[in-house]
């Protein structure tokens, strides 16, 4: 258990730059999730804290130590992939003990660890058999004893969960997270799912293109995004076009429809932005509280099974919105007229 800081991190290949300028600081026991679309760095990142590749530029330290230019094997690191890694050819017990037996411990102290890891994923008895006998869910919890026997400084997970079904996924990520927290161990757990990543990270660090574009807890960047790509990336967002109309009031026009939003906005009149709203914040009629208020045509209604999302054509523009499904709530009907309100105090400028 160490905290760990990369700082300005940089990796090309040959001209191709794929992290720029990465910087993040860990506190021990911390779990942070590395999100991001395939092809921003994520990997990449991860790869280098483990030392399976070389910064091409900055620093990373463990427990205070600079392990930049140390080797791998000496970083004390333990890593799970997405594709399930186990040596096929040895038993789970085997397999949770290989790093302990490359460390040269001795035959009793493996079998106590070997023992307490199948604990702790669950799988007591399932030491004799080889992987191909496991489900996908059971070899990634091997696969996690694995990394964690060696007693690792910082735990590394790339994308663990994304070769599973759904419904594994979800309960396997909260098995991690309950571990990880029992453990206390610093954990770098990397993803392309939004949702994953807000529900078991105590900080998220948003990528795109090799640069962190917003790192803070899961609340502040599904509320408070920084940029436009964070805002789409992480949940659904309606991006309207806007034009501003008085900077000072903070007053702007969607087509005809006027927007107070109350507070300055620092752009200048006539300039065009984007208004930005999630699909919850919306109400279909009006609402009280709700100050601004578009009409416009339904022009799609989803059922999701608890909730509706509906869209809304708006002058060209489209809003979705999501309403609660409930029975006596019948789904308004494509085609006909209807009003969207929002409060404007839950519409961001992008
Ligand atoms: P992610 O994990 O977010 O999907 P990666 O870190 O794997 O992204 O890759 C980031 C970029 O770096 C991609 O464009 C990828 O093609 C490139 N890349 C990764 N590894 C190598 C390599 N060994 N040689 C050349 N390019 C690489
Ligand atoms: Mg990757």
């Amino acid at each position: 258990m160490a905290s760990l800081e990369i700082e300005h991190l940089e990796k090309s290949f040959g001209a191709n730059r794929v992290v720029k300028d990465f910087n993040l600081s860990i506190a021990e026991g911390e779990f942070i999730s590395l999100l991001g679309p395939s092809g921003c760095g994520k990997t990449t990142v991860l790869r280098m804290v483990a030392g399976f590749e070389h910064p091409s530029g900055g620093a990373i330290r463990i427990g205070g130590q600079d392990v930049t230019a140390l080797p791998s094997n000496q970083r004390n690191i333990g890593m799970v992939f997405q594709a399930y890694a186990l040596f096929p050819n040895l038993t789970v017990a085997q397999n949770v003990g290989f790093g302990m037996r490359v460390a040269g411990r001795s035959r009793a102290e493996i079998k106590t660890r070997v023992a307490e890891m199948l604990d702790l994923i669950g799988l007591p008895d399932l030491g004799n058999r080889y992987p191909f006998q496991l489900s996908g869910g059971q070899q990634q919890r091997v696969a996690l004893a694995r990394a964690l026997a060696i007693q690792p400084r910082v735990l590394l997970l790339d994308e663990p969960l994304s070769a599973l079904d759904a419904k594994i996924r979800v309960s396997l990520r909260e098995e991690i997270r309950e571990i990880q927290r029992r453990l206390g161990i610093t954990t770098i757990f990397v993803t392309h799912d939004q949702e994953e990543a807000l529900s078991i990270s105590d900080r998220v660090v948003v990528m795109n293109g090799g640069v962190a574009e917003q790192i803070g807890a899961p609340f502040e960047i599904y509320n408070q995004p920084k940029t436009r790509f964070v805002a789409q990336f992480v949940g659904t967002l309606n991006a309207l076009t806007a034009q501003v109309a008085d900077p000072a009031r903070g007053a702007l026009r969607v087509g005809s429809t006027e927007v107070i939003l109350g507070a300055p906005v620092s752009a200048d009149t006539n300039a065009e932005v984007t208004l930005a709203a999630r699909p919850e914040v919306l109400a279909l009629g009006r609402r009280e509280g709700n100050d601004t208020i578009f009409s416009g045509k339904i022009a799609e209604v989803h059922f999701l099974g608890s909730i509706l999302r509906v869209k809304l054509e708006v002058e060209g523009q489209t809003i979705a919105l999501d309403t609660f499904n409930r029975p006596g709530n019948p789904p308004p009907e494509v085609g006909s007229l209807a009003e969207v309100s929002v409060a404007s105090r839950d519409l961001l400028v992008l």
